[in-house]
């Protein structure tokens, strides 16, 4: 009885009163860490994977087939053409939400972000305690001799994108059926496990071990802010929903800076690339057969 009135009480707010609550909890917290997914950039132009413009909702192969190693290896020219279509946004800027988090690590309040996500738009807004628990779409490494290509190299590649010396030039995101950098974990549960305040945002909690991570939390205040519900919410001090880049929008901003027009031309040309390339390919449409598929996910069963 006085649990389920507890869970009665539990303080779900939409964005306005959710906002004044959190900053009431910002005032009184020294150690912050914000734990993100792929909701944090939604504003930004990045489609997220589970919400109804996401995509997993669009036809079209499972995303999380073909970012899966195992078809990494088993169709690499499939692989990077849809790497290249989905995952890559070279005009994509930090939103609000990002630069709300980059003047709380200024003040030092923020101790460190734990993302998600791959899109390196929290280093771009400039923070520097950036754990990218899945990689970066910015880091690319060739499989041969180790040589680092920036994502534009990726970008303007066609098919394979190689190196010099002829090696495949692979991403360093981590691909479903891949584990994730130790020493980027070990950073991150280590941040976690000494703030008093987490907020976990913008995303569903459903890919492990990441979700996993907050366990480590020991603090007071547990704030929520995601547009649904989320496995965390039992658990938190304080729930908001609605948008991440709403409730973290520091309301003295000013407008966003205008792109540098070279830049702006460069982006220009790499977007058409990309809408140029944007036909399914033949490789795309043996997906809807089933039988890479099949073959895919034999493959990853055999490899656990
Ligand atoms: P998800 O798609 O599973 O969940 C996103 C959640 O964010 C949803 O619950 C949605 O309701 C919520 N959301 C969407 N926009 C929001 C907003 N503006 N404010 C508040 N909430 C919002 O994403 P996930 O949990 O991060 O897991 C997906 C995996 O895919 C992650 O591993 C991530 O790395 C990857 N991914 C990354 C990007 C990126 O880098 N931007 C984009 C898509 C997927
Ligand atoms: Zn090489």
């Amino acid at each position: 009885m006085k649990k389920e009135t507890a869970v009665r009480r539990k303080k779900v707010f939409p964005e306005a009163e959710g906002r004044q609550a959190l900053e009431e909890i910002l005032a009184r917290s020294r150690r912050v860490v914000f734990f993100g997914g792929a909701g944090v950039s939604t504003a930004s132009g990045i489609p997220d994977f589970r919400s109804a413009e996401g995509l997993y909702r669009q036809t079209g192969p499972d995303p999380e087939m073909i970012l899966s190693k195992s078809y990494f290896y088993l169709d690499p020219a499939g692989f990077f053409d849809y790497y290249r279509r989905h995952l890559l946004y070279p005009r994509a800027r930090p939103n609000a939400a990002h630069r709300r988090l980059w003047q709380l690590e200024q003040e030092d309040k923020l101790r460190g972000i734990v993302t998600q996500n791959i899109d390196g738009l929290h280093r771009l807004a400039g923070n520097q305690r950036v754990y990218e628990i899945h990689g970066t779409v910015h880091d690319n490494r060739c499989m041969d001799c180790g040589a680092f290509f920036p994502m534009e190299t990726v970008l303007n590649s066609r098919g394979i994108p190689r190196c010099r010396c002829g090696g495949v030039i692979k991403p360093s995101v981590v691909l479903y059926g891949e584990g994730l950098d130790p020493y980027v974990c070990i950073g991150a549960k280590r941040e976690i496990s000494q703030a008093d305040t987490l907020i976990v945002a913008g995303t569903s909690l459903s890919v492990e071990p990441a979700a996993s991570f907050l366990e480590g939390f020991e603090g007071k205040n547990l704030v929520v802010i995601n547009r649904e519900k989320t496995p965390a919410d039992r658990r938190a001090t304080l729930v908001i929903r609605g948008g991440v880049e709403k409730v973290l929008t520091d309301e003295t901003e000013q407008e966003e800076t205008t792109m540098d027009p070279k830049r702006e031309q460069q982006e220009q040309e790499w977007a058409d690339r990309i809408d140029e390339d944007s036909e399914e390919t033949e490789t795309e449409k043996t997906y809807r057969d089933g039988s890479l598929a099949n073959e895919c996910w034999a493959q990853d069963r055999e490899n656990v």
